[in-house]
């Protein structure tokens, strides 16, 4: 069929109708650019609003830590007063009642600071603001400083403290040594808190080799291996519920305010102690019964290495090997500890858990080497007792004291060495060589006793040195003159500015400068930073920061600028003595 061609008017409808649509096109497209324009000013809008509110919101952040470094800081300055006074005021003579009521002033002032470290930790974890510090930490020693914390309390309750490292356990890891020994001393204090006297607690450490690559561990190598580290804090004390303990791994919560009362606490250290576990990569848990005792179990996944400092304490020794040692300690623990440690190095040992049991090993065997006995109670009848045991024996017979913390008078020559509890494998190892390798080792030596952590470390020299303090609230001044007086150094120059410091270095010269961080006039790290400008490392004094300033990194501020170590306040004595001893090695070194 033919197509029948359009008319002229059909055509030009058509057109005109196109026309219209292209009109219509257009004042749409028109009415689009319109709205296009201001959804973009729109979306301008927002995007600006959205970056006022991060601003607003990463400020407010800001200023929350500002004000919690600046809240720890006002708090910590006047609780070094009260701690650093009372524990002066307990050294000096005073009637019972004065002793108690100062006691009491020094334990809230703990609790306190206790309290303020904790929320500040736990507000910084929950802000994601807790970074590690990872570096390769001694294992043993992390484990025993945590234990040493805590040594104190436990020998007034009488609670017997031990650790025992696994054979296999690399003695070098790779781990935020602060954190880990946060950990173990929140689990450490809460199993001394809730034992009653005279029970025990006990730390386990073994590790488990993770990587597919493992490296044998006894092997001399410098490689890393992952392992996963698994500590067990095991008390007998009071337990917890069953149907209570999941609820203590959330913070502010505690199984009975009745007994939280009795104890004291925060109700904060295991969730702190459960999201720094998690933030090493492993996790904690609970096994507990009531009246039997519980199990706090922690792991971490850490990279391991071998160091050849510990390699004697695993294998036999000549000067050691058949050595016949009797253990006298009423404690099981103590008494295996004691037997599988001397049984490594090559020692033959047998077990008294009386002095009547000694007596007659006395009697049926006179052939000892050595007497390693525990006392349990401060006073000296049991000495008194084993002196006349011993006195028939044809040589006399070497003792070794096991004690709690605090130091025995004893006068016996018998007596080698009192070792204080946790038993130390190190320490023990020290006595023993000391014993059997010296030339008239039947003579007995000197007693090196292991004294009170809290006595100031023997080596410091008295007067010997010429110290700045640079301080300018008044009462921390007195705690630290007090202080360093009581370890020995009388004579201080005192300032409270560091103008007044750089002042000071004009006309003396000084070995320390002990320096305040908020300091009106010059601050202290300005201060240091002059000094080190100023002068070369071998004439400028060793700098220790002593300061308020506690938050994450501020240690490492106080480096940076220049200063040789940190000392956080409430400045303690054992850590004042432990500043200075780290002069006197560093002055040794670089004398040599
Ligand atoms: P707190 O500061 O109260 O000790 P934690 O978070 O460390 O806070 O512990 C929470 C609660 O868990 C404690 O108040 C206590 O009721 C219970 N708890 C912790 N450890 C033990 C333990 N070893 N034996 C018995 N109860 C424990």
């Amino acid at each position: 069929m033919p197509i029948k061609k359009p008319t002229k008017e059909q055509l030009l409808l058509e057109i005109e109708q196109l026309q219209q649509m292209l009109e219509t096109l257009r004042s749409d497209k028109a009415n689009l650019e319109i709205m296009l324009e201001t959804t973009t000013e729109h979306a301008d809008a927002i995007e600006s609003q959205l970056l006022t509110a991060r601003e607003i919101a990463e400020e407010a952040s800001r200023a929350k830590s500002q004000f919690l470094a600046n809240m720890s800081h006002e708090i910590r300055t006047p609780l070094n007063g009260i701690i650093g006074m009372t524990s002066l005021l307990l050294d000096t003579p005073l009637t019972s009642m004065q002793q108690d009521y100062v006691d009491t002033i020094r334990t809230s002032g703990e609790v306190l600071l206790a309290l303020v470290n904790d929320i500040l930790d736990f507000s910084k974890i929950e802000a994601g603001k807790l970074d590690l510090d990872n570096q390769p930490i001694d294992l043993r020693q992390c484990v025993e400083e945590s234990l040493d914390l805590l040594a104190p309390t436990a020998a007034q309750k009488q609670i017997n403290l031990a650790y025992l490292i696994a054979n296999d356990t690399p003695q070098i890891v790779v781990s935020d040594i602060t954190r880990l020994r946060q950990v173990l001393g929140n689990l450490l204090s809460n199993a001394v808190k809730f034992t009653p006297n005279s029970g025990e607690v006990v730390v386990s450490v073994s590790a488990y080799p993770l990587s597919a690559e493992e490296n044998d561990p006894s092997e001399k190598s410098t490689n890393y291996t992952e392992y996963e580290l698994h500590f067990a804090v095991k008390d007998t004390g009071i337990g917890i519920p069953a149907d209570r303990i999941s609820t203590i791994f959330q913070s502010f919560s505690q199984v009975d305010a009745s007994i939280t009362r009795k104890y004291g606490g925060t109700g904060l250290g295991l969730v702190i102690s459960q999201r720094l576990s998690q933030m090493m990569g492993g996790q904690i848990w609970v096994e507990s019964e009531v009246g039997i005792g519980s199990t706090f179990h922690v792991t971490i996944v850490t990279q391991a290495g071998y160091s050849e400092r510990y390699a004697h304490l695993t294998r036999k020794h000549p000067h050691l090997l058949n050595k016949r040692l009797l253990i006298s300690s009423p404690n099981k623990t103590n008494c295996m500890l004691l037997r599988q440690q001397t049984k490594r190095w090559g020692m033959k040992s047998q077990i008294a858990t009386t002095l009547l049991e000694v007596f007659g090993a006395l009697r049926q065997n006179p052939q000892w080497d050595v007497i390693i006995v525990e006392m349990s109670s401060p006073g000296n009848q049991d000495l008194i007792l084993l002196e006349k045991m011993t006195k028939f024996q044809k040589k006399r017979l070497p003792l070794i004291l096991l004690v709690p913390i605090y130091p025995i008078q004893q006068s016996q020559p018998n007596i080698v060495a009192c070792l204080s509890k946790p038993i130390k494998p190190i320490k023990l190892y020290e006595v023993l060589t000391e014993l059997f390798t010296s030339p008239a080792h039947t003579t007995p030596l000197p007693p090196s006793v292991e004294t009170n952590p809290s006595l100031p470390p023997i080596g410091l020299k008295s007067n010997s040195l010429k110290i700045l303090l640079a301080e300018d609230n008044l009462v921390n001044q007195k705690v630290a003159l007090l202080l360093l007086k009581k370890l020995g150094h009388e004579v201080v120059d005192v300032v409270s500015n560091g103008l007044e410091v750089l002042t000071a270095l004009q006309h003396h010269l000084y070995d320390i400068i002990f320096m305040d961080i908020q300091m009106p006039e010059m601050d202290g790290l300005t201060t240091t930073r002059q000094i080190v400008q100023e002068y070369s490392d071998k004439q400028r004094p060793w700098i220790i920061a002593m300061t308020a300033n506690a938050m994450q990194g501020d240690r490492e501020i106080c480096l940076a600028a220049g200063m040789d170590d940190y000392l956080s306040k409430p400045i303690r004595e054992k850590e004042l003595a432990h500043a200075l001893l780290q002069y006197y090695s560093h002055k040794d070194i670089s004398n040599r």
